[in-house]
Parts: structure tokens; sequence; C-alpha cells
């Protein structure tokens, strides 16, 4: 059987704001020796931890272990921006079949918004979450008309929504800015590294975590009953293997020609003065997304610190070092002067980057790649929910049980074929100039 070299591995900064703002926890110990498992978990962000605690649920005597390359909870899922969303703006959406479609996405998302609203219900986990809509805006005349037609579409589908202009924007954000904007009520903010260390504490105690265990490779046993997989100082056998590393997906072998990484770099100021909240008008918080892709997300939280992530770039190694944070901190900065002008340049506390993973045609992989070994992932940067939902169904999977959720995702289309590299890449890169030139005045 040919093994699988896994060459790119995960390499966390550690300088999220998110993850700052919370307890340290002692890390559980690596792997080593040899081990057996009935069920192998590979990656330990949303998706892998929802699978994991779906195991649990379904097989009470069986052994599952989580293999996580660096701390479990705190890659990309703990990293994002927290917008937890149903709707999105930038989807084709200009004919009958193309509603239809966009419909059947939303519902997917929908499904993903309440599976995260459920597990933090029974589990009670507090994540700051904040069920009070996204406000999607452009800054540009010309964009307008997006905004414009996301609200046709969203009227289509009878979904509840408000356009916002002059005064009424400028004092619900604090900052005249932006020219349109389009509240939609489905939209959740949250800390998402509360919620990600949430469900980790929360596991079931059946579950055996190994953390700073990066898989290093694996293959399929040669009497076709299980996988192999090895970490710098263990090995590990299992029945079934369920692959849950988003971003890392085509370095781990799965679906290398249908989907692409992203690194993506986000700041956070430390929480602004009274004098500062008043100078902005002291507004409630809020979520922005631009209308333009490659234009800034921006967050104004609850404790009245501002995020700002208004960059994405092809970076093969996904690691970036201080210096090259530095580069980005300094956009961040640019891009919360242009919003508020009124505040000091000593705000930022930290800047950071995560991986995410996108496909051609905005499709997600959910399925059975061989026998015995699965994966869920590509979630073209709507993962919080759809992590926690497709981790938890592909559980469901992949015991043999089906749900109305997978009936559901699986009405969506797969990724599509994409160029090899270095094709892809380059491609890639062309597409986030043009839309890098198109968002010059979002960022
Ligand atoms: C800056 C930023 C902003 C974002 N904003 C949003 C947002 O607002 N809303 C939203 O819904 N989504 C957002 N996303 C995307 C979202 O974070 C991801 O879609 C989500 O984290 C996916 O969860 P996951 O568990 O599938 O993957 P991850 O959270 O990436 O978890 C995968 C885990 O696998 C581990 N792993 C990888 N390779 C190996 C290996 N070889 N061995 C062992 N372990 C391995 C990794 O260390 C990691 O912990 C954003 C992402 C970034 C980076």
């Amino acid at each position: 059987m040919t093994t699988k070299i896994i060459s790119t591995l995960p390499n966390n900064d550690d300088s999220c704001g998110w993850i700052k703002q919370l307890p340290p926890r002692r890390a559980q110990p690596a792997l080593s020796g040899k081990k057996h498992a009935d069920w192998v978990v590979l990656g330990a962000g949303f998706t892998g931890l929802a699978a994991a605690r779906q195991l649990a649920l379904l097989h009470p005597q069986a052994r599952i272990i989580v293999l996580e390359a660096e701390q479990a909870g705190e890659g990309s899922s703990a990293r994002n921006s927290g917008f937890l969303v149903d709707s999105t703006l930038n989807e084709g959406h200009y004919s009958a079949a193309g509603l239809e479609l966009y419909r059947r996405k939303y519902e997917v998302k929908r499904a993903g918004v309440l599976a995260v609203q459920r597990l933090v219900d029974d589990l009670s986990i507090n994540c700051d979450l904040e069920a009070k809509g996204k406000i999607h805006c452009t800054a540009v005349k010309s964009h307008e008309k997006k905004i414009l037609n996301f609200s046709k579409l969203l009227t289509e589908l009878e979904l509840n929504h408000k356009i916002l202009e002059g005064e009424e924007l400028r004092q619900r954000l604090g900052s005249s800015y932006y020219r349109m904007g389009l509240w939609t009520e489905g939209g959740v903010m949250l800390q998402p590294a509360m919620l990600a260390r949430g469900i980790l504490e929360k596991l079931p105690g059946q579950v055996e975590l190994y953390e700073n265990s990066p898989v290093i490779n694996w293959h399929k046993l040669s009497n076709s009953e299980g996988y192999q997989l090895s970490t710098p100082e263990g090995q590990i056998s299992c029945e079934k293997l369920i692959v849950a590393v988003n971003g890392f997906m085509a370095n781990c072998g799965v679906k290398p020609n249908r989907s692409f990484s992203l690194t993506l770099t986000a700041s956070m100021t430390r929480p602004m003065t009274t004098e500062e909240d008043e100078a902005i008008g002291r507004p409630d918080s809020w979520g922005v997304l631009s209308a333009q892709s490659m234009g800034a997300t921006v967050r104004l939280t609850k404790d009245r610190r501002i995020l700002m992530r208004n960059t994405a770039e092809v970076w093969p190694n996904h690691h970036m070092t201080s210096a090259d944070l530095e580069l980005r901190k300094a956009k961040h900065l640019n891009g919360i002067k242009r919003r508020f002008p009124q505040l000091g340049v000593d705000l930022i506390e930290s800047t950071w980057s995560g991986t995410i993973c996108l496909s051609g045609n905005n499709a997600n992989v959910f399925s059975e790649l061989e026998n015995g070994m699965f994966a869920a992932g590509c979630y073209n940067a709507s993962g919080i929910g759809l992590g926690i939902l497709f981790g938890t169904e592909i559980a469901n999977l992949a015991s043999g049980k089906m749900t109305d959720e997978i009936r559901m995702i699986q009405t969506n289309s797969a990724p599509m074929l994409l160029p090899p590299q270095p094709f892809l890449r380059w491609g890639v890169g062309l597409r986030l100039l043009c839309d890098r030139f198109l968002a010059r005045h979002e960022q």
C-alpha cells in the first residue's frame, strides 16, 4: 500500500487576540508508541471536535482517538472573525435555477447556525454569542447595486433584512466610511476561541485527545481493514478514519485537485477607552461584511474592541512569521484609520493568521473517500456553522446513520475539478489580485 506523506504541517503563531482572552490550559500529551482505536479523528477544530463528540454519543463503548498537530481548538477555529452566518452575499443567483441553488446552500448554512446554537445551549458554553444580525456594507457607489440585488434575493426568500443609509448607517456603526449597508436578521456574532474551548472542555470523557501530534504519514492497511497513521513519536491503527483538517486537506492527500487554501490575517485592538468610545458615538456592537470579495470584515465587539480582517493570500507553507504579520498589521491599521479617523494609532494589540479552504464553485467536501475513510471540510470561509454541522453529520454518515441534515448536505454539488499546480496557484493569485483591485476602497 502506498504511504501518503504529509509534508506541510500546521505551525500556528501565538498571537491570536481571541485565544489570548482565554485562561491558559494544560495541553494533553503527544501520541507515543503504538496504539489501536476503533475510530481516529484527524484534526481538533470545530469539525473534528464535533465529529468526536457525536461518535462518542453513538458508540459509548468505542475507543475514539483525536490527533491534533498543535493545540486543540486553536487553529482557524479560534482565529476567525466570529461571524456565524446563514446568508452570504457573493453567490450567483440571477436566474430561477440560481435562486434554487442559493436556497439550498442557504438551508445548509442555516442548519449550521442552528447546530451551533443547539450545542451552545446543550453544553452551556459561554462564547459571547450575540444573535442580532450582520451588516453587509459598501463604501463605493458602483457596489451599491450588489447590495440592492442582495436585498431583492432576500425578499424572494422572505428573509428579514433592511437597507441602511445616511445618518442611520453612520450612527449604527459610529463611522461615516460606508455609503450603504444591508442588515440581515440571520447572523450571529461570537467569540470563536471561547466556542472551540467550550466544546473541547465538554468532550465526552471517552474521547482520547493527543495534542502536538502532527500526522506525518498515513496508509491503508493491506488487508483493507482500516488505516495506519504516524506522528513523530507514535503510530496508530484504526478501523475508521475521519479527516477534519480543512485548510490542510490537500496536504493530507484529500481532494488535492478540488480545493485550495488561502492564508488570512486579522488584527484586534485593545478595548477602546471611554473617551475613544465617545468619539465614535458609543454605537452598539456590530459585524460588517464587505459587499466586495476581498473587502474587509470588521467587528466592534461587546467589550469595545475593533477586529479588522482585510488580507487573504496564497501562502503555501501556511505559516506567517512575526515580520510577515507586522506587514499585515499595517494594512489592518490603515483599514481601521479609514473607518475611524478620530482614533489614535496605538490601538492594535494582536495580529494573527489562519488558513481557510475553498473550492472553485463554493461547494463543500462531505463524503466517504474510500472504504472507512471519511472527510468533511472546504467551507469557503463559513466554517463555524458548517464545521459543527458537518462534523456531527460526518460522524453519523460514518456510523451508517442517515439524517435529514445529511440528505440536505448531499443535495448540494461537490467541489469542481481545478487545474493542476502550479497553474492553480497562479490562477488563484491572479484572481486575488483582481479582487484586491476591485476592493481597494473597501479594505
Ligand atoms: C482570519 C479568519 C477569519 C475567518 N472568519 C470566519 C467567519 O467569520 N465565519 C466563519 O464561519 N468562518 C470563518 N473563517 C473560517 C473558519 O475559521 C474555518 O472554516 C473553520 O475553522 C473550519 O474548522 P475546521 O475544524 O474544519 O478546521 P480548523 O479549525 O482549521 O481545524 C483543523 C485542525 O486540524 C489540524 N491539523 C491539520 N493538519 C494536521 C495534521 N497533519 N495532523 C494533525 N492535525 C492536523 C490543525 O492544527 C487544526 O487544529 C475564518 C478563518 C480565518 C483564518
